[in-house]
């Protein structure tokens, strides 16, 4: 079944998150509905709704809605100006036709990819059953008792850096969280994404009260097009010698980069070479590394010293 409200409340009467899968862009669904690992016989198509579209100054803050296509967000004056690691990260995602249609809320919901899941029936039929499909095995790291996918989103550790906060609806009542804590609420116990139960209406970005200096950097095989190697965001504010770091692309979360923001605040390191060691080897120790397509673990490891590149942005 394909249902396509116009209007809010419309999508709220016709939605049992139970029972129907959201559809946005569909770049993340529909292959995986083709690879047959994701059974959604009902869809609802969020893409023809106005409130969902808008990106609107609100007393509170920037709100975006969920079904901003990556390019309008990418593209949009307002946000390139007062965020401008937001608008750099949805300008980098992917190619121009995934923007085009795909969407900042399927952006952040994307399930997690690994090299055994994101594959064809027919090529996943000669292993057992991993967690993702419903086994209980993960082969990428048999002794976890959690699926192990990495996290690609490229706007995810840009929204995290500004204090973005996610509001969604579950169980029929609107509720906001910090977008990381959202990611973490949209995965289930055995680390599988929960793809329906949740339906998200947008992100609210506070208004920066003193404005920092902030950055995106993403490496990637093919810029053109690929998923991220790594990628980077981080916002900084001089007078106050305060940062907030992410690395994303090295774990199923975005990890925040705690012990680099505290050498920054005490300036307790001799140049940018001697802050680009301390951040690597922050991310080596959070970092939860599997097989990827096209890259090994050692050069994954190795890119992880492109964090200099953001260091310049911000401290340049
Ligand atoms: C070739 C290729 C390259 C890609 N490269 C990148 C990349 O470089 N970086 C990157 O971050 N991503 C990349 N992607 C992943 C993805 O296409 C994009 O992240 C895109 O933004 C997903 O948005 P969408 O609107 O198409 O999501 P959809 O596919 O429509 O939805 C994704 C998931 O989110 C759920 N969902 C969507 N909206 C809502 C909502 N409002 N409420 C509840 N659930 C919702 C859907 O049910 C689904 O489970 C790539 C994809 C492809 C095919
Ligand atoms: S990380 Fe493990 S459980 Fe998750 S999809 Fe890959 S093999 Fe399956």
């Amino acid at each position: 079944m394909y249902k396509r409200p116009k209007t809010m409340e419309e999508l709220l009467q016709a939605s049992s998150l139970k029972t129907e899968t959201i559809l946005a862009g569909g770049t993340d669904l529909v292959p995986l509905i083709k690879n047959g690992v994701k059974n959604c016989s009902s869809l609802i198509d969020i893409t023809q709704i106005p409130e969902l579209k808008k990106i609107e100054k609100t007393d509170k803050g920037w709100f975006i809605g969920t079904a901003v296509t990556l390019s309008s967000l990418a593209e949009n004056p307002d946000i390139r100006q007062a965020y401008p690691a937001l608008s750099k990260a949805a300008g980098k995602t992917a190619s121009p036709q995934i923007r085009s249609i795909g969407t900042i809320g399927g952006n952040i919901l994307q399930d997690r990819r690994c090299m055994y899941f994101n594959q064809s029936a027919y090529w996943r039929s000669s292993l057992p059953l991993c967690f993702k499909t419903g086994g209980s095995v993960c082969h990428q790291a048999p002794a976890s008792p959690v699926c192990r996918a990495i996290y690609y989103s490229d706007t995810a550790p840009a929204l995290c850096i500004y204090g973005a906060l996610a509001v969604f609806y579950e169980n029929g009542c609107r509720q906001t969280l910090p977008v990381l804590d959202f990611i973490k609420h949209h995965t289930a116990e055995n680390g599988t994404v929960r793809y329906k139960e949740i339906l998200l209406e947008g992100f609210l970005l506070p208004f920066q009260e003193v404005p920092m200096k902030s950055a995106f950097e993403k490496v990637s095989i093919r810029n053109s097009i690929d998923f991220p190697v790594i990628h980077f965001a981080g916002t900084y504010l001089p007078a106050a010698k305060q940062s907030c770091l992410y690395a994303g692309a090295v774990s199923h979360y975005p990890v925040r980069l705690v012990k680099t923001e505290e050498a920054i605040a005490s300036s307790s390191f001799a140049g940018l070479d001697a802050l680009t060691e301390i951040a690597v080897q922050e991310i080596r120790s959070l970092s939860q590394l599997i097989k990827e397509p096209g890259i090994s673990p050692k050069i994954k490891r190795e890119s992880f010293k492109n964090i200099r590149f953001l260091f310049e942005e911000l401290f340049g």
